[in-house]
């Protein structure tokens, strides 16, 4: 299953193979600055299934060691490279077009999260997880996943 998306003006364009490994939402400070909202929605999938179909990415945000990738023409903060995690990619959600779920199965940094902000995440973290909270985390969206199936949500 290929799944299309696009930034605000179009001229990027990416595109995602299967499902993703997990829905989130981050609430820190920064991606409310570079979202101009109260948290961040994105969907971490494989690197290797992530590509850029057409179009031209700068990098904006703090420059630092995780890459966040806008489109170049419209500034759309478009999917981000984490630092240290080569093999995956946060593709952001609104982005992406429709049968991904935007809802977030995990959220991170609520520590900053604005005080009249919830999310229905089934996992929160105060800041971000422990790299020994992922296979948990991970295993219990593809369960989740599993049922929105079988109830004729995501297409196979
Ligand atoms: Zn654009
Ligand atoms: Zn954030």
């Amino acid at each position: 299953m290929q799944i299309g998306g696009r930034c605000r003006c179009g001229q990027l364009r990416i595109a995602v193979r299967g499902r993703p490994l997990v829905t989130m939402a981050c609430h820190c400070t920064g991606c409310q600055k570079m979202t101009a909202g109260a948290f961040s929605l994105s969907a971490l999938f494989p690197a290797a299934n992530f590509s850029v179909i057409a179009g031209e990415t700068a990098i904006g945000g703090l420059h630092g060691g995780s890459r966040h990738h806008f489109c170049a023409h419209c500034l759309t903060w478009a999917f981000t490279r984490p630092e240290g995690m080569d093999d995956v990619i946060n593709v952001g959600s609104p982005m992406l077009d429709t049968s991904v779920p935007s809802e977030p199965f995990m959220e991170t940094w609520t520590a900053e999260r604005l005080p009249w902000v919830r999310t229905p995440a089934a996992f929160s973290f105060e800041t971000l997880p422990a790299p020994e909270d992922f296979p948990t985390i991970l295993a219990a969206y593809k369960a989740q996943n599993s049922t929105i199936e079988g109830q004729g949500v995501l297409p196979a």
